[in-house]
């Protein structure tokens, strides 16, 4: 297996078939490995440099309302940056679903001394729907086990559409600027393919759960993936100190867009939950008291729930010390992949 050389030096590499780039230990040159890849369909996005995202870090800072008036105790710790890769493509489906929807229907009459009435009752509305359309899919093709920030980053690959060159097409001044290092693939095509067929079908029973109240009939085929890619992403991490601890925020390597961070909670933020525990007891205590007063256990119980969760969610919030951010919703179209 081992019999590839360094083309700048001819040194031996290490290469496994999953190795999509060979960085030489003798030279330092970037080599590209095919391994069991289809060279011609792999692409990558472009990075900003370690500046940039030092930059873009310190924006952020800017625009938080929390992290500005605290940035002068903030330091940067680390910036790590490196392209992982990633499996898209497209695939069809096909077939029929039959589902139920239970909906309300109300009529209203007059009676004959001329009171008008309205009456209600569920009535079971039953369709049949034919698909057949084309769902985009990508998913990591590393095994990884929620790596922070992975998901974050495909959501916004998915809304942004960078475009990426293919790696046949860099020349050696374009590899040189390339100072990421390029983790391996662990999925294989064949293997990545198998998840966008069940995955795909996976949207499509997604889709019908989420607005159907019985799904009677799910006859949906997936065709093989088509215009199957790998695609090598940048994706940066800014490590900072505030206090005794370190919190992180991970940036899309292409545009400098934070896509997910872990950041302090300064005192006031940590003061506003505290009160909500307060708050949440208080509410809790006072439906108790409220509800054995006119023997209604209903507010009782809504009472204690209430409390409880309000008081929990300010608790659980204190003890973690933090507060995670995302960049926002998944775009619908595209879909992550399980592994
Ligand atoms: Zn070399």
């Amino acid at each position: 297996m081992n019999s590839f050389k360094c083309e700048r030096c001819g040194a031996p590499l290490e290469v496994s078939p999953e190795t999509i780039v060979a960085i030489c230990p003798y030279c330092g040159y970037p080599n590209h490995i095919s391994g069991n890849l289809k060279t011609e369909h792999i692409y990558i996005v472009p990075s900003l440099d370690k500046n940039a995202i030092a930059k873009a870090f310190w924006e952020r800072v800017e625009r938080d309302f929390d992290l500005k008036r605290i940035k002068d105790q903030l330091q940067i710790v680390d910036i790590e940056g490196h392209y992982s890769p990633y499996w898209k493509g497209s695939v069809h489906v096909e077939g029929e679903v039959e589902y139920t929807v239970r909906e309300e229907e109300c009529r209203t009459y007059t009676d004959s001394s001329g009171e008008e009435h309205t009456e209600c009752h569920t009535v079971e509305k039953h369709y049949h729907d034919f698909v057949n359309e084309d769902i985009p899919l990508i998913g990591s093709a590393r095994r990884q086990v929620k790596s922070f920030g992975v998901d974050d980053i495909i959501g916004h690959y998915s809304r942004s559409r960078p475009k990426g060159k293919r790696l046949l097409d860099l020349d050696e001044d374009q590899w040189g600027k390339i100072k990421l290092e390029i983790l391996n693939t662990e999925i294989d095509e064949l293997q990545a393919k198998m998840m966008m067929r069940e995955d795909a079908i996976d949207v499509i029973r997604n889709r019908y759960s989420a607005k159907a109240d019985r799904i009677d009939r799910f006859d949906i085929r997936a065709e093989m993936p088509e215009s199957v890619s790998l695609v090598l992403l940048p994706m940066w991490t800014v490590y900072y100190k505030y206090g005794n601890s370190i919190y992180h925020v991970v940036f899309a390597g292409w545009d400098g867009k934070d896509v997910a961070a872990t950041e302090p909670m300064t005192m006031l933020r940590r003061a506003q939950y505290i009160g909500a525990i307060g708050l949440g007891s208080l509410i809790g205590a006072f439906g108790a008291a409220y509800g054995g007063a006119v023997a209604s256990g209903a507010v009782v119980i809504f009472a204690l729930i209430f409390g409880s969760v309000l008081g929990g969610y300010g608790g659980f919030k204190v003890l973690e010390g933090q507060r995670v951010e995302r960049g926002g919703s998944m775009s619908s179209v595209m879909s992550v992949f399980r592994r």
